[in-house]
């Protein structure tokens, strides 16, 4: 074999080694040993009683290129699927892991732990709950306003009419028991909060109308007391016709429906001898005789 035939021989190895290498995206030391024992055993194959053992060789070398081309090929591709493969198989074992969580013991544990957190959380709020209500209890007995209305409870009425029965009076006091006319209908027809609504309501137009003297009382369910104070009978009268109307003229909507309120009133005047009995009985009386007489409407006692 000629000097100039093997260095030819190894040039064309070596530049087509360069130009793989350029050409190959991922070319790695692997490729390029591979590529170097191809290229060892072409040469070593190389028989020098061969004429066309040389061109054989070339060819070889260009062979070895293309193979190697394809092998990287092949290789990158398989890389590529393998990748995806793995990808797959990453995908398939979260899947995997997932469901394993879903169908077995970790999600139940898991499940189990935030149901029992949940349960802890639900106890606590209902001690809470139950601690809070007693408290409104407590507080429903201790003190003197009516927790739905928010005006003067029954207790608070009996408190202020025992005190004004021990005291003498120089001014003129006057007591309205007031009902709500038909009020087991607004309940029936709309329900107990349309009810509740209503007694709010009613407490508001009291508030809102009434002066500051003047004390609101819830007595019962639908009925109220209302002790006037520092006014002559016809400013008595005056009053209660004012609150019949406003009443009967004011607007409560519920869930798109007016709801039609009126109410009946007994009234009276304190007198020296009362008690807090003889005084809401008068009143009680009054009130059912403007029941009796048609209902929205007012009745003095005193009239009786
Ligand atoms: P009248 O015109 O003769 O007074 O008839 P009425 O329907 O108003 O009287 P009745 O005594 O027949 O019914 C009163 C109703 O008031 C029955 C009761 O359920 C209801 N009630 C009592 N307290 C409350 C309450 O706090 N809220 C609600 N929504 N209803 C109440
Ligand atoms: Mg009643
Ligand atoms: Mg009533």
């Amino acid at each position: 074999m000629q000097k100039d035939d093997l260095k030819s021989l190894v040039t064309q190895m070596y530049e087509n080694l360069l130009k793989q290498i350029d050409e190959q995206e991922g070319a790695n030391k692997e490729q390029v040993i591979n590529y170097l024992k191809d290229s060892v055993n072409v040469i070593s194959t190389i028989n020098n009683d061969e004429i066309d053992s040389m061109t054989h060789a070339r060819a070889a070398f260009t062979n070895a290129y293309k193979e190697l081309t394809d092998k990287s090929l092949a290789s990158y591709k398989d890389t590529n699927i393998r990748f995806e493969e793995l990808a797959r198989m990453h995908k398939n074992t979260i899947n995997e892991y997932v469901q394993q969580e879903i169908d077995l013991s970790l999600i139940t544990e898991k499940f189990n732990d935030i149901q029992s957190h949940m349960i802890d959380e639900v106890k606590k709020a209902n001690s809470i709950i139950s601690n809070l209500s007693n408290q409104v209890k407590v507080l429903e007995e201790t003190t003197n306003l009516d927790p739905l209305t928010k005006v003067f409870n029954r207790r608070a009425l009996i408190a202020y009419l025992d005190d004004v029965c021990s005291k003498t009076m120089n001014n003129q006091l006057h007591l309205l028991m007031l009902d709500i006319d038909n009020f087991k209908a607004i309940n029936d027809t709309y329900g107990h909060i349309a009810g509740d609504k209503v007694l709010i309501f009613i407490a508001n137009i009291f508030r809102k109308t009434l002066r500051d003297g003047d004390k609101i009382f819830r007595y019962g369910g639908e009925e109220f007391v209302i002790v006037l104070n520092r006014i002559d009978d016809s400013h008595c009268k005056e009053i209660t016709n004012r609150l019949l109307e406003l009443i009967r003229k004011s607007k409560l909507i519920y869930k798109g429906k007016n709801l039609q309120v009126t109410m009946s009133i007994g009234a009276t005047t304190y007198t020296q001898n009362d008690t807090p009995d003889t005084i809401i009985n008068r009143a009680d009386k009054a009130l059912y005789k403007a029941k009796m007489s048609g209902k929205d409407q007012f009745q003095i006692a005193e009239d009786l």
